[in-house]
């Protein structure tokens, strides 16, 4: 068993187109209802919680945020925990203001060296604050 593995590998090397994908350096093209990385609209967002209390990890928390870059007035938005997040998508399905999407970041957004940099914030969800290169 192992020895024919080894042949069909072998042979690949010859035949054909190869089997793998050269990801990062070439983007893998991504089905139209991928679950990436949320994004906020916070002008749609009442703050009503439900995101927060449908989240089956746990993975958001509504806190005070000002509304815009430029209004600094304060209201309820949800920040989410990434590192708990499993990317179900029941936050979005769930929002009665459609304020939360999705969208197609999964590496360049995500992957960070410490945990803080995974807790984003109302800013970051809605892009106020950038959030690194996205895919
Ligand atoms: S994102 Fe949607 S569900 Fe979450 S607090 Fe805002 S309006 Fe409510
Ligand atoms: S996608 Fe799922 S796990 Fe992630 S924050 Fe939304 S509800 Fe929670």
């Amino acid at each position: 068993m192992v020895l024919k593995n080894i042949v069909q590998a072998i042979k690949h090397i010859y035949d054909g187109p190869p089997v793998t994908r050269r990801y990062p350096e070439v983007p893998s093209e991504l089905p139209d209802r991928f679950r990436g990385l949320q994004k906020l609209d916070k002008s749609e967002c009442i703050g009503c919680g439900i995101c927060a209390s449908t989240c089956p990890n746990n993975a958001i928390k509504i806190v005070r945020d000002k509304v815009s870059k430029d209004n600094d007035k304060r209201r309820w938005f949800p920040a989410i925990d990434i590192s708990h997040c499993m990317f179900c998508g029941l936050c979005i399905d769930q929002c009665p203001k459609d304020a939360l999407s999705s969208t197609k970041v999964y590496t360049t957004g995500v992957i960070r060296w410490t945990h803080e940099e995974l807790l984003y914030t109302p800013d970051m969800l809605a892009r106020e604050t950038p959030i690194g290169e996205e895919e």
